[in-house]
C-alpha cells in the first residue's frame, strides 16, 4: 500500500504503539529511518515503571499505563512485557524534607512503605551508612523494551498495518488534503493524517512538512554497566534512586547499571556517551554506595526529548490539517505508551477518552505557539 490512511514517521515505542491501536481502525503505514525499530531513544532507556520521574500529569499517564503492562491484550507477545523490580527512592538526613515531600506527591499513585535506616539497607545493602531515609514502591516494573517494540509490531500486521525500516522521510508536501512524503531512496507515499513520532528529530520533521516547531529539546542521558560486588544477590536488588536527581542504578543481566542522570542539551543526533559524564556516573556510585566501579563494561547515551513545559505535545497541529504530534515523552516514553497510545486513538477515532484526570487541552501542541 503506497496510500494508507495514516502514516506515522518514527518506529520507537511512541510510533509503533499509536500505529498498533490505531490500525483496528484503519490501514497505517510506519516509516522509520533506520534499519531497526527502537534504535534511538526506545532502546537506549533504563526500562524502568515508577512514579518518581515527572510531576502529575506524567504519574497519571504512567497509572494508567500499568494495566496494559500488567496484563498485556492476548496475542501481543509470547515473552513478559517486564518483570517485578522494587523502587528504591533514599535520601542522606539532609535529603529528609525533599523525601517527605516526594512521599506527599506520590502517595495517590503507588502504595508506598517509608523506611528508616534498617529498611534501606535491608532493601539494598549496596548503599553507604548514611542513606539513612527511604520510601519503597515495591511493584515497580523493569519493562522490556524490545518485547514492547515487537509487541507492537506484532498487532500492526496481524491487522495489515505495514513498517518499513531504512525509510527515512526527506521530504514532505501538503496538496488536496493529503500529505505525501519522499523517502531518501525515493520511495513515496500519502496518506491524509501523518502523524509526527520522531522522537528527538520531531521538530525537524515538522519543519520538514511547513508546520511551525514547538520547541522540543533533546537532552543526552548516559547510563554505564559494571560489576556488582561477589556476593551480591542482583535478584533482590531494587532500582534504586537518590531522592535528587543525581544518581540511579539497578541490576542488568547479571552487572549493575547506574546513571549519573545527566540532562546534556543537544541536537537530535546517535547520542554517544562524553567521558565526563561516564566518569561522573563512577564517582556518584562511590559516593553514595560501597560498589567501587574497577572497570566499564559497556556505556551508551541516549536523548530524552522535552517540550518547554515537560508534558507531551499529542494532538492535531492548529495549523496544518491530519498533522498529528505526538512528541515531548522525556524521559517517561515507555512507562507511558499504552495511555498516550490510547489517547492517540480516541482524538483521531473518537473512542473514549482513556485518561480521566489528564485533560485533553494539557496535551494541545499549540500551547507553545505564541
Ligand atoms: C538513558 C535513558 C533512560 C530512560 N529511562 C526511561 C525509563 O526508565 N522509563 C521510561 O518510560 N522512559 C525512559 N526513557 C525515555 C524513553 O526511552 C523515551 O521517552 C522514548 O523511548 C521515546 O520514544 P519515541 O518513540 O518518541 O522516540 P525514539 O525511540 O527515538 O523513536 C523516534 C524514531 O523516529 C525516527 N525518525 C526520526 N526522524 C525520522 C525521519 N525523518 N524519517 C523516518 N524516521 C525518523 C528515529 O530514527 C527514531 O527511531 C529513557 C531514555 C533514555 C535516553
Amino acid at each position: 500500500m503506497n496510500n494508507p490512511d495514516i502514516l506515522v514517521i518514527g518506529g520507537g515505542i511512541a510510533g509503533l504503539s499509536a500505529a498498533a491501536a490505531l490500525s483496528k481502525h484503519a490501514r497505517v503505514m510506519v516509516l522509520e529511518a533506520e534499519e531497526q525499530i527502537g534504535y534511538h531513544s526506545s532502546g537506549r532507556s533504563a526500562t524502568m515503571l515508577h512514579y518518581a520521574l515527572g510531576d502529575r500529569l506524567v504519574r497519571a499517564l504512567t497509572l494508567a499505563s500499568r494495566p496494559f503492562f500488567d496484563d498485556p491484550p492476548g496475542g501481543f507477545t509470547d515473552v513478559p512485557v517486564g518483570h517485578a523490580m522494587p523502587v528504591l527512592i533514599h535520601g542522606r538526613e539532609d535529603e529528609r524534607e525533599a523525601l517527605d515531600q516526594l512521599e506527599a506527591d506520590l502517595s495517590a499513585f503507588a502504595q508506598l512503605e517509608r523506611l528508616d535506616a534498617t529498611g534501606v539497607h535491608d532493601l539494598c545493602p549496596l548503599l553507604k551508612d548514611d542513606a539513612t531515609h527511604g520510601i519503597a514502591d515495591r511493584r515497580g516494573i523493569r519493562l522490556d523494551p524490545h518485547a514492547l517494540l515487537q509487541g507492537n509490531l506484532r498487532q500492526l500486521r496481524s491487522r495489515d498495518g505495514e513498517l518499513h525500516t531504512g525509510a527515512r522521510v526527506a521530504a514532505i508536501e501538503y496538496a488536496g488534503g493529503s500529505w505525501t512524503v519522499t523517502t531518501e531512496k525515493g520511495e513515496r507515499y500519502s496518506a491524509a493524517i501523518l502523524i509526527n513520532a520522531a522522537g528527538s528529530w520531531a521538530d525537524e520533521l515538522a519543519r520538514l512538512a511547513g508546520v511551525r516547531p514547538i520547541g522540543l529539546q533533546p537532552k543526552r542521558r548516559t547510563i554505564i554497566t559494571f560489576d556488582a560486588p561477589p556476593g551480591t544477590d542482583l535478584e533482590r536488588l531494587p532500582f534504586a534512586k537518590t531522592v535528587g536527581d543525581e544518581l540511579y542504578f539497578a541490576p542488568e543481566s547479571g552487572r549493575l547499571f547506574a546513571s549519573p542522570m545527566d540532562e546534556v542539551p543537544s541536537e537530535p543526533t546517535d547520542a554517544q556517551p562524553d567521558e565526563y559524564e561516564v566518569a561522573l556516573a563512577a564517582y556518584r556510585m562511590a559516593e553514595r554506595t560501597t560498589v567501587e566501579v574497577r572497570q566499564i563494561h559497556s556505556k551508551w547515551a541516549g536523548l530524552r526529548t522535552f517540550t518547554p513545559d515537560g508534558h507531551p505535545a499529542v494532538d492535531f497541529a492548529i495549523d496544518a490539517p491530519g498533522f498529528f504530534w505526538l512528541a515531548g515523552q522525556g524521559g517517561f516514553g515507555l512507562q507511558t505508551s499504552p495511555a498516550m497510545a490510547a489517547i492517540v486513538e480516541s482524538l483521531i477515532v473518537g473512542t473514549p477518552w482513556p485518561v480521566p484526570d489528564v485533560e485533553p487541552s494539557a496535551l494541545l501542541a499549540d500551547r507553545f505557539l505564541a
